[in-house]
């Protein structure tokens, strides 16, 4: 059976990534696996453990990095994420497609360790959009609201470095031109 596509999708925190995955996710035509990302951050209000993310303790987090068992991880305004590697194989052995939704630094791991991933950056319309969608959260503190911002400039810069570059205006019209991304590697690797 011919390998799964890894297929990364990142971008400022607050732009939409997971509303964007959610217009996507379920079609089956696109054969798509969400890879569950370990996080040290606390679970936010409706956030479910095993689905959202593998929520774990830092002593935990830190032994599974030592261990060799992230493909990739990062510290994110004081917590650490990461991606389970055995995971992301067990499924692209299984033909499946693995979508990791993931921040940029940890983009930057996997795209060197897998220069043939599927990279997609996505954008806001407007820096003020970012940020009413950042404050539209409303489930952190000012400091926390203000390091996501400053670290979203700086993470836009980073756009240049991805495949596919898409615009977060409307989740569905984003979703349908990832969607379009993904069918045409499906192609090219077929
Ligand atoms: P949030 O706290 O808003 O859920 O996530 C903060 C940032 O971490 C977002 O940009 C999100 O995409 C990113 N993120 C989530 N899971 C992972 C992961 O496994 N690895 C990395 N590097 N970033 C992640």
């Amino acid at each position: 059976m011919k390998k799964g596509l890894l297929i990364i999708i990142s971008g400022p925190s607050g732009v939409g990534k997971g509303t964007v995955r959610n217009c996507f996710i379920n079609d089956e035509s696109l054969r798509l696996s969400y890879s569950t990302s370990m996080t040290t951050r606390a679970p936010r209000v409706g956030e479910v453990d095993g689905k959202d993310y593998l929520f774990t303790t830092k002593e935990q987090f830190e032994q599974a990095v030592k261990n060799g068992e992230m493909l990739e991880w990062a510290e994110f305004v004081g917590n650490y994420y990461g991606t389970p590697l055995s995971v992301v194989e067990d499924l692209r052995n299984q033909g499946r497609n693995v979508l990791l939704e993931i921040e940029v630094q940890g983009a930057t791991q996997v795209r060197e360790k897998c220069p043939d991933a599927l990279s997609i950056f996505i954008v806001p319309p407007t820096m003020e959009e970012l940020e009413k969608r950042i404050r539209g959260r409303r489930s952190e503190p000012e400091e926390i609201v203000q390091q996501r911002l400053a670290k979203a400039a700086n993470e836009m810069k980073l756009a240049k470095d991805y495949k596919y570059v898409i615009c977060n205006e409307d989740p569905q019209l984003a979703a349908d031109m990832i969607s379009l991304v993904i069918q045409r590697a499906m192609r090219e690797e077929a």
